[in-house]
């Protein structure tokens, strides 16, 4: 094993990390992200209550139909010529009017609470549309800055893979393989010295067994951490 080379190799895929990290933790990618959930949840609910009110004004409407033909039967019957009336009747209409009234003031009691709820609904999707416009023009200015420093960062990452690809080429394609295993298991540094009999990177003591197979093979993998613990 070429330790010269592999850490080499490893010191230049730093760099690519470093920046891939840089595009990963983006603070812009982060928001982007959360409006993105924020301006979905956001039209939904407005989709919802813009049903929801459409439906309560049908209803509204229906009812203060209702409601204006109660008041217009009521108004034809107290404008009728109590002369015209016989005595009889006129308990009748008395009682009747009496009813009317009360059905009345009822129903506009209703109308009234009906139409507090309705506002409510309304102003609650207006405040829900706005929480969406903001929404979306943050989303736009993150996601536009974010794609800005991608398309810097990118063919940097690109430029560097392109040079240690000469290196890999010369690797042993076993520690490659496991190398590449690691990185992706976010594991870095991979190759790490013997450091005072334990492993260089978690600091786990190394049993003397151990220490005799690193001697006799010049590397040995990190049962704790699984790096690659080399002879320095
Ligand atoms: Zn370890």
């Amino acid at each position: 094993m070429d330790i010269k080379q592999i850490l080499d190799y490893q010191k230049q895929d730093f760099e690519i990390i470093k920046l891939e990290r840089k595009l990963e933790e983006s603070e812009d990618k982060k928001i982007y992200q959360e409006m993105r959930t924020v301006v979905k949840d956001a039209q939904n609910k407005s989709n919802n209550l813009e049903k929801e009110a459409g439906e309560l004004i049908k209803q509204y409407t229906e009812m203060k139909k209702a409601y204006d033909a109660e008041v217009k039967a009521c108004g034809e019957i107290v404008n009728k010529d109590p002369k015209s009336l016989k005595v009889e009747d006129l308990d009748k209409t008395v009682s009747k009017t009496n009813q009317m009234i009360e059905s009345i003031s009822l129903l506009e009691k209703k109308l009234m609470a009906f139409a507090e709820h309705v506002n409510s609904v309304l102003a609650d999707f207006d405040s829900t549309r706005k929480r969406y416009n903001e929404a979306r023009k943050k989303y736009s200015a993150h996601k536009q800055a974010y794609e800005a420093m991608s398309a810097k960062i990118l063919p940097e990452i690109e430029k560097l893979k392109h040079e240690i690809k000469k290196i890999e080429d010369k690797m042993d394609p076993a520690f490659l393989q496991k190398y590449k295993q690691r990185r992706q298991d976010k594991v870095f540094p991979i190759f790490v010295p013997v450091v005072d009999k334990t492993c260089g990177g978690c600091r786990m003591e190394l049993p003397s067994a151990s220490l005799d197979k690193l001697k006799q093979k010049g590397f040995l993998e990190c049962e704790h951490c699984r790096r690659i613990i080399y002879n320095a």
